[in-house]
C-alpha cells in the first residue's frame, strides 16, 4: 500500500486530494499548519489509513517510516491571503519546498509540486502553454506568490536534475468547488456569498478581465493522473471556458436568483487581464480534460455555500 504525504492537506485542494488518494488505496499523512487550511475540511475522514500532523513545513520535517509520494500543496493561494501573509507565502514556496524535497530525497519518494497559472503572470501569450516563460512583476504585491512558485519550480527541477528525484509539476489554473473558504477573497466564493446574502457583487475594475474556472473534481483527477504518469516537465490543469468577470457575475446572479446589483471596485495591482490554459499537453499526456459542465459545478458549489452563509 503506497504511503503518501500531502502538505496543505487541510486546505481546499489538499483535503480533496487526501480523499482521492485514500480512495485509491494509499495511506495518507495530511500535514498542515492550519494558517489557511481548516480541520473542518478533514474531520469527516475517520480511518486507520489517515493521519494528521499539525506542522509548519518551513521548519525541519521528521516523518517516521517510508513515504512513496509527497504532494506539496501548502501555501496561501488566494490573492487576499498572500497579501495578508506575504512573508509566509514566500517562505512556504521556498523553504517549504526545500524541506519537502529534502524529505523526498531521504525517502526516495516521488514529489509533486502544486504550481500555478500565476507563474505566467499577466500573460502576453494566449492561451498559455507550458513553453511560455511568463510576464511577472517580481516586486508587485502578487510577486510574493508568483515568485515563490517560480522559485519552487526551479528548486524541483534542480532536485530532479542534480539528485535524480522523480518529480512532477502541475500548474493549476482557477479552480472552484466545495471547501473554498467563504472569506478567502477569491471571486467564486465572494460573488456567491454576496448573491446569497443580497449584497452587491463587487466587480474589480471594468470586469473585462477574463478567467476560466475548473470544477475541483476535474482538477483533482488531472493532478492524480499527472502523479501516476512519468512526466517530469510542467503540465497545465484547468478549464478552457474563458469568460469575463462581468459575465461570471451575471451567471452567479442567474443561478442564485439573486437581486443583487453589480458595483465596481478598484482593480488590484497586477491583476492579470486574461488567463486561459492551453490544455494540449494534459490531453496528450494524461488523456485528461475537464468533464463537469460549468453550470453543474457552480450549482454544487452554491449548494455547499448555502449552508455556510
Ligand atoms: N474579482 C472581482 N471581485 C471580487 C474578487 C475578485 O472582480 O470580489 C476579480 C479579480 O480582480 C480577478 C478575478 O476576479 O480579475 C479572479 O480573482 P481571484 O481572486 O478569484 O483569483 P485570480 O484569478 O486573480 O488569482
Amino acid at each position: 500500500m503506497p504511503r503518501t504525504l500531502i502538505t496543505g492537506g487541510a486546505g481546499f485542494l489538499g483535503s480533496h486530494l487526501c480523499e482521492k488518494l485514500l480512495n485509491a488505496g494509499h495511506d495518507v499523512i495530511c500535514m498542515d499548519n492550519l494558517s489557511t487550511g481548516r480541520i473542518e475540511n478533514i474531520e469527516h475522514i475517520h480511518c486507520r489509513e489517515f493521519q494528521f500532523i499539525h506542522q509548519d513545513v518551513t521548519q525541519y520535517l521528521y516523518v517516521d517510516g517510508p513515504i512513496d509520494y509527497i504532494l506539496h500543496f501548502a501555501s496561501p493561494a488566494s490573492p487576499l491571503d498572500y497579501l495578508e501573509m506575504p512573508i509566509q507565502t514566500l517562505k512556504v514556496g521556498s523553504l517549504g519546498t526545500h524541506k519537502t524535497l529534502g524529505l523526498a530525497r531521504a525517502k526516495k519518494a516521488t514529489f509533486l509540486l502544486a504550481s500555478t497559472s500565476e507563474v505566467y503572470g499577466d500573460p502576453e501569450v494566449h492561451p498559455q502553454n507550458e513553453e511560455y516563460w511568463g510576464n511577472v512583476n517580481p516586486i508587485g504585491p502578487r510577486g510574493v506568490y508568483d515568485e515563490a512558485k517560480r522559485f519552487a519550480e526551479a528548486m524541483v527541477m534542480a532536485y530532479h536534475r542534480y539528485h535524480g528525484i522523480d518529480t512532477r509539476i502541475v500548474r493549476i489554473f482557477n479552480t472552484f468547488g466545495p471547501r473554498m473558504r467563504l472569506d478567502d477573497g477569491r471571486v467564486v466564493p465572494a460573488f456567491i456569498e454576496q448573491a446569497l446574502t443580497g449584497q452587491p457583487l463587487t466587480v474589480f475594475g471594468d470586469g473585462k478581465q477574463t478567467r476560466s474556472f475548473c470544477f475541483v473534481e476535474d482538477t483533482i483527477e488531472g493532478i492524480y493522473r499527472l502523479l501516476m504518469s512519468n512526466e517530469t516537465t510542467p503540465v497545465n490543469v484547468g478549464a478552457t471556458a474563458e469568460m469575463t468577470i462581468l459575465d461570471f457575475a451575471t451567471k452567479i446572479i442567474e443561478l442564485t436568483g439573486a437581486k443583487s446589483p453589480l458595483i465596481h471596485k478598484d482593480l488590484p495591482v497586477d491583476d492579470p487581464k486574461t488567463r486561459c490554459p492551453d490544455l494540449s499537453k494534459a490531453k496528450r499526456i494524461l488523456d485528461w480534460e475537464p468533464r463537469v459542465p460549468f453550470e453543474e459545478g457552480l450549482r454544487r458549489t452554491i449548494d455547499f455555500f448555502r449552508d455556510k452563509v
